[in-house]
């Protein structure tokens, strides 16, 4: 990577604000999981070990611009204090003059974690008198914020006008080197999974992986705009009519370009969400009453032959509607079929991750993504705020 990263850095004594993505799930006040606050303990561990002044800072939720006490990273906090076996500090804002006293009475080798960023609506707007105050708190930025990456926010870009050194931490570091191998070095055949709910927010995605892949295995709701665009019925299942005409242009670039876009070649159906009845049929005998929530057990078997003999794979989205275990099967034999490949597997986005991590299988998956919209973002070719801001080596 051209640009700094954090063990580039000279931390002893030094104030450190790193921008980490605390956005965990939380029911009753309670953090459900804290895979994102695991992710960035090596970051967070090395510059105690350093003996820097550690601020973090982090986003939580939507709180639309001002305080709720039901973002508060107070319970964030403490199960950082928890895991890291040692005191945190929570101030109570994340700017202004009382968080600089806090910063400023920071022992080297201690942690202070700031409240939610979002608590400010000019953390969103990247607001540059807002970056200037998160800049004053400290001597040098770090950013292990991956699933914040694509967004140009105060916290995530705007900061680093006004801080010497900007740097990526390991999190950040690991992601990018990840997502870039997939882009530059992969090992053919390359095996692009895409699924969930809409096309729309993935044509950049499924037409990048038109210029690297070999074969795009579709599953989801979005296989049913590519059916219509093949001419096949598809029922009461989730089409975007507007989206069928690109579905269309999408096939032509695939096969001029020798990419086989493949589409489920059965599926399971029920006449709605919630109806107990639900069964397996060929994808061109769809009737008009019934909707597909599941790739059938047919395309599982042709999908898993390709996925085995693939040498990098990457997947985002669910190949049904996974959340209910009714129509979870096709997901989660997926999940099962790239960690049993040898290849070198990648796989992004909130539901696919939750996938393999409810199969137990998320141990064989080279790469597990935090960030979605982010790694989205860069697998389609774009360019991430978060990154472009940091120092050149
Ligand atoms: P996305 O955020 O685009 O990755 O979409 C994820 C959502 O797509 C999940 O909540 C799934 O329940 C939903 N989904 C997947 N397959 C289907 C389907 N066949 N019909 C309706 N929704 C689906």
């Amino acid at each position: 990577m051209n640009k700094l990263g954090i063990s580039d850095l000279d931390l002893k004594g030094r104030r450190v604000f790193m921008r980490v993505d605390f956005n965990v799930p939380l029911a009753d006040g309670q953090i459900t999981d804290d895979t994102r606050i695991q992710a960035a303990l090596p970051s967070i561990r090395y510059v105690i070990e350093k003996n820097g002044k550690l601020i973090l800072a982090s986003h939580l939720g939507r709180p639309k611009g001002k305080p709720d006490p039901k973002y508060s990273l107070k319970p964030v906090a403490t199960r950082l204090g928890n895991l890291l076996r040692k005191a945190v500090q929570f101030a109570p804002d994340c700017v202004g003059p009382e968080v600089e006293k806090m910063v400023s009475d920071l022992p080297p080798g201690g942690v202070l974690m700031l409240e939610n960023l979002r608590f400010h609506a000019e953390e969103e707007k990247n607001d540059p008198e807002f970056a200037k105050q998160l800049a004053k708190l400290c001597d040098v930025y770090v950013n292990d914020a991956f699933g914040a990456a694509h967004r140009a926010h105060a916290s995530t870009a705007g900061i680093a006008a006004y801080v010497k050194q900007a740097a990526a931490g390991f999190l950040m570091e690991k992601e990018l080197e990840s997502l870039s191998y997939v882009l530059t070095r992969a090992e053919k055949p390359f095996v692009a999974i895409v699924g969930g709910a809409k096309i729309a927010d993935k044509i950049d995605l499924i037409e990048s992986f038109i210029n690297i892949a070999n074969n795009i295995l579709v599953g989801g709701a979005m296989a049913y705009t590519f059916l219509r665009a093949r001419g096949i019925a598809t029922g009461k299942s989730l089409v975007e009519s507007e989206k069928i005409a690109l579905a269309k242009d999408l096939l032509a670039k695939a096969s001029t370009k020798n990419v086989s876009i493949e589409l489920p070649v059965d599926h399971v159906v029920a006449p709605g969400l919630e109806s107990a009845a639900s069964q397996v049929i060929s994808i061109t005998e769809t009737p008009p009453d019934q909707m597909g929530l599941d790739i059938g057990p047919e395309t599982i078997r042709r999908y898993s032959g390709i996925i085995r003999q693939a040498k990098t794979i990457v997947w985002n989205g669910p190949m049904g509607v996974f959340e209910n275990p009714k129509f979870a099967s096709g997901t989660f034999a997926i999940a099962r079929a790239v960690a049993d490949s040898n290849a070198y597997s990648i796989v992004g986005g909130g539901d696919s991750a939750a996938a393999v991590a409810q199969s137990g299988v998320g141990s064989k998956i080279t790469h597990i993504s935090t960030g979605g919209g982010a790694s989205l973002e860069f697998l389609s070719g774009q360019k991430l705020p978060g990154v472009e801001v940091l120092t050149d080596k």
